[in-house]
Parts: structure tokens; C-alpha cells; sequence
């Protein structure tokens, strides 16, 4: 199937304002106060527009801030750091729980904002993104207040003991891209803080809405000035002043693998502590003993799911050759009755992708694919009422009879687009699954539990769910092997992650 726009006037997406209504303009939050930009404020220049991605509407206009304002937050962390370090583990869990309190009340505002800024369906916006960026603060909250920090640990001599406190490592910079904008931020902030570190933000310049939320929340609570700040702008402006600073002692990363080589290059010399997760390239695994159906819809919502904008995304699908062509028959009719368009719309299942740049860079994909000698089972640009006509849309697109080592079945596309692939073997399931630079995550679909178990512990990466797709327990490591990132985070690992830990030994009498 050929790729076309079905917009009447056939321009590509475009900026505007709807009906001539001036732009909402964010602030920075500096030691608790909303502040301007060293930039000039009157010149356009110097701002990013916020463009909702399913109208091409600007709504809000973030500031381009530069190296004093990252200056700025960094000495009001740094400030802050002594005495909101000093609290109890206990006290600070407390301020968590009011961030979680308060962000609650706002559960409908952040989805809202969310899916406005995203592009994302209302519905996942809601069920995903508020109710994770909540559960993140709550459950870091309780890890903190009942481990101590995790710093509970003893180890006996005959003649001493050693006792393993965890201290926090200073000011962090935590950096989040643009498809889970508050479930990223969120995810960060919470056990950074917890654990007594001053924290600068840095959100994506395309998804700035709900950390601007975050922080007025925050301004609400009375958390004290400095202990959290953010900076809006963009990787080369803000993110790589941040990453580079020398009173930044800790940075944490989650974005594409060729920002993480930059921001490991910038910390690394400063011996900064360095949490990267970075892309992936994930297989969905399907043998013939599986419950095809249980399947057909698992492998469905694991490739589309945030119109395939999640790093754990299942973009390459693995099916056993006997169940191959009657797999593929059910997948296209799921596909192709998934619900597209209004992302307001309680019952639309895929939304819009994040720019035009992004549109580009995923189609460009699909064209390579034919190239490579795929065929599009099903995917174009979907026909949507005019209002979205300046959106970025893409249905969601099915492409077979690729080789398994061409560049669209091994670079992370990142966008509504799968790649199916047939297989004998197990050893060749696992060799195919292994054969790309990421290693992020993974899905096996099976019948025998033991076969899925065995098949996983082949797969190289960070995680691999059996039967099941981004079932999360906030208490396991969380990260990727080879190109798709450094380090873990997730329950205790994050909390080791934004702490020192510390031996100290008392030698008995
Ligand atoms: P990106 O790398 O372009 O940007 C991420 C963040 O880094 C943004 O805030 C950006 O402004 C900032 N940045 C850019 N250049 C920088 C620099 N030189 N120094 C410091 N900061 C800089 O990524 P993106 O397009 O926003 O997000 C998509 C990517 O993120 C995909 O590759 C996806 O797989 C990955 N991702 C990974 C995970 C994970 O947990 N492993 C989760 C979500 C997304």
C-alpha cells in the first residue's frame, strides 16, 4: 500500500495559533520561584512553541533557556542541598506523599494535558501517565519510609561492625524525553529527592506541559525553594550546560542512544554517577504452542501501544513458521480495527506521533522498508476529519518479508511501524532477538512456562515478560544492556542510583 496524505491541500504539518489565541508562556522554577529566562522575552527567537501534535496548533511557548539560567538552578540546588539532606528518611518520605497527594487532585488535568501535548489517546493518558506519575511519588514514598533508604544493612566481625549508610550524592540532573513526560519525570524526581539529593530538571522542549504542572504542584505544597528546579529548553541550550556543569554531581538520562553517547561523554570526565536508558529494538517472540488469540492482542497493544513511542515498544515480531501465516491473518484484521484519530476521544485507541520531524523520520522508515524488499501489509496516512488535517498522522503500518538483519528490522523507528519475521527454531528466535546493538526489553509468548523462562534468559537485555507486555512492578531493576543504556533504576536500584553508600566500622572494645 502506497503512503498518502489525505489532506485536502496536501501541506505538511504547520504552526499555528487556533482562532489568534495568544500562547500560554511557561516559566522556569528556580529556587521556588517562577522565574524568566536570561533570554529576551520579546524576541520569538527565543522561545520554543508547544504545538499540539494531533492539530498543529501552538498552545503554550516554553523558554530557550541557555547556560546562565542552568547556572541558576545549579546554585539553588546546590543551596539547598545541606539541609533538605539532613532530613530523616522519614520526613522526606512525607513530602513525597504530599506531592502524590496533590498531584491526585489533578489526576484529570495531567491526562488532559498530557494527551494534548502528546498526542496520546485521552484514555491512555489517564490509565498510564496520571496514575504512574501519582504511583511513583506514593511508591517511592513507602520504599524510602520502610528501608530506611535501603540503609539498613550490618555486617558482623568478631571484633567490630560495619554498619552501610546511604548518603545522597548532591545536586542531580535529571533529563526526560518527550513520549511519557510526567511517568519519566516523575519517576526520577521521586527517589532523587527521597534520598536527599537537590534535583534540576530538564523535560523534553516538545512536552514541556506537565512538568511546568509538576512544579507549580510542588510550589503548592511548600516543598522547600531549591530542593526541586527545572529549566525548560533545549539538549544543546540547556540539557548539555547541565550535563557538563561541574556542581552537578549525579545525572540521570532517559532519551535516544546518540544524546546518551553525548551526555556520557560530558559527565564522564567530571566522574559524575551516570544513569542512561536509551532506545530499543525489542522482539516479541511467538511460539506455536501460545494462545494465539491471548496473543494476537498482547503482541498488538506491545507494538502500538502510544502509537509505538514506548522504548519497550515489541517492534519486531518473531512467529514460529507453523503458525506464521494464520498469526499474521489475525494480527492485520487487530490492526486494522484499531480506532485512530481524536485523541480526546474516550474510545481512540492510537493518536498522533510528536512532530512533523518525527512523521518524517518514521515514514521515511516505511519507504526504506520497501527498499529492503518489505511488503506494507497495512499502514498509509489515515483520513481524519479537517481538524487534524495539519496533524502528524500515521495508521498503524504491518511490514513483512524484510530480512531479519535489514536496517528497518534493526534501528529503533520509534513510531507505529512492526516488522514480522518467521522463524524455525528457538535458536534461531533467539539468535534473530539478539541480533541488533540494542538490548532494551523483550516479550515471549508460549505455551510452556519452563521453554518461555529458557528462551528468556537467552534474550540480551535488561527485561523479557512471558505472556504479558509491560506488566510493571515498581520494585524490579528497570534498564538495558548494550546500546540501550547504563545502570538500573526501578525500587532499590534507584535508590542505590541516588545515593552514596557508606561503610562505617566500629570496632567493639
Ligand atoms: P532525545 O535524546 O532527543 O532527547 C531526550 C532529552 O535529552 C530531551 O530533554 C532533550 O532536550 C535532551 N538533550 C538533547 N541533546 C542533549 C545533550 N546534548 N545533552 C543533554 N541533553 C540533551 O530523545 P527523545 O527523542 O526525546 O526520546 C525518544 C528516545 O528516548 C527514544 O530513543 C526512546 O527509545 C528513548 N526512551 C528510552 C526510555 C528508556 O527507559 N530506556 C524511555 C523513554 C524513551
Amino acid at each position: 500500500m502506497e503512503p498518502e496524505r489525505c489532506c485536502e491541500s496536501g501541506c505538511i504539518p504547520c504552526e499555528r495559533d487556533r482562532d489568534g489565541a495568544a500562547p500560554l508562556d511557561l516559566s522556569n522554577y528556580i529556587g521556588g520561584a517562577f522565574v524568566g529566562h536570561s533570554g529576551d522575552a520579546a524576541n520569538e527567537h527565543d522561545w520554543l512553541n508547544v504545538v499540539e501534535p494531533a492539530t498543529g496548533y501552538r498552545f503554550a511557548r516554553a523558554p530557550l533557556s541557555g547556560a546562565g539560567d542552568v547556572d541558576a538552578a545549579v546554585a539553588a540546588a546546590r543551596a539547598a542541598q545541606p539541609a533538605w539532606g539532613a532530613l530523616s528518611f522519614g520526613q522526606r518520605a512525607d513530602w513525597l506523599d504530599k506531592i502524590a497527594d496533590a498531584l491526585e487532585a489533578k489526576y484529570d488535568e495531567i491526562a488532559v494535558l498530557e494527551s494534548r501535548d502528546t498526542g496520546k489517546p485521552i484514555s491512555l493518558a489517564r490509565a498510564v501517565d496520571a496514575h504512574r506519575s501519582v504511583a511513583n511519588f506514593r511508591f517511592f514514598a513507602g520504599q524510602i519510609r520502610e528501608t530506611h533508604g535501603g540503609a539498613n544493612e550490618r555486617f558482623e566481625m568478631d571484633d567490630a561492625t560495619n554498619i552501610v549508610v546511604a548518603k545522597p550524592v548532591g545536586v542531580a540532573a535529571l533529563i526526560t524525553p518527550w513520549n511519557l513526560p510526567l511517568y519519566l519525570l516523575s519517576w526520577k524526581v521521586a527517589p532523587a529527592i527521597g534520598m536527599g539529593n537537590t534535583v534540576v530538571c530538564k523535560p523534553s522542549e516538545l512536552t514541556p506541559m506537565t512538568a511546568n504542572l509538576l512544579m507549580e504542584t510542588i510550589h503548592e505544597v511548600g516543598l522547600p525553594a531549591g530542593v526541586v528546579n527545572l529549566v525548560h529548553g533545549d539538549g544543546a541550550g540547556a540539557g548539555g550546560p547541565l550535563t557538563a556543569h561541574p556542581d552537578v554531581d549525579l545525572v540521570s538520562f532517559t532519551g535516544g542512544t546518540a544524546t546518551g553517547a553525548k551526555v556520557a561523554a560530558s559527565a564522564a570526565p567530571q566522574f559524575k554517577k551516570l544513569s542512561l536508558e536509551l532506545g530499543g529494538k525489542n522482539a516479541s517472540i511467538i511460539f506455536d504452542d501460545c494462545d494465539l488469540d491471548a496473543t494476537v492482542a498482547g503482541v498488538t497493544r506491545a507494538a502500538f501501544l502510544n502509537q509505538g513511542q514506548v522504548c519497550l515498544c515489541g517492534s519486531r515480531i518473531l512467529v514460529q513458521s507453523s503458525i506464521h501465516d494464520e498469526f499474521l491473518a489475525k494480527f492485520v484484521d487487530t490492526v486494522e480495527a484499531m480506532k485512530i484519530g481524536n485523541p480526546s476521544d474516550e474510545s481512540t485507541q492510537l493518536g498522533a506521533l510528536i512532530s512533523p520531524q518525527h512523521l518524517d523520520k518514521v515514514s521515511g522508515y516505511v519507504a526504506l522498508a520497501k527498499e529492503e524488499g518489505g511488503e506494507v501489509l497495512t499502514g498509509g496516512y489515515p483520513c481524519l476529519p479537517k481538524e487534524f488535517e495539519h496533524g502528524n498522522w500515521l495508521a498503524p503500518t504491518v511490514i513483512a518479508g524484510l530480512p531479519h538483519d535489514s536496517r528497518c528490522s534493526t534501528e529503533e523507528i520509534f513510531g507505529p511501524v512492526v516488522t514480522v519475521h518467521k522463524f524455525e527454531t528457538e535458536d534461531e528466535a533467539v539468535a534473530i532477538a539478539n541480533g541488533t546493538r540494542y538490548g532494551l526489553a523483550g516479550s515471549v509468548w508460549v505455551g510452556d512456562l519452563d521453554a518461555g523462562r529458557r528462551v528468556a534468559e537467552k534474550i540480551e537485555t535488561g527485561m523479557v515478560w512471558v505472556n504479558t507486555w509491560l506488566h510493571r512492578d515498581l520494585r524490579v531493576p528497570f534498564g538495558g544492556v548494550k546500546d540501550s543504556g547504563v545502570g538500573r533504576e526501578g525500587g532499590r536500584w534507584s535508590l542505590g542510583f541516588f545515593s552514596e553508600p557508606m561503610n562505617i566500622c566500629l570496632k567493639h572494645d
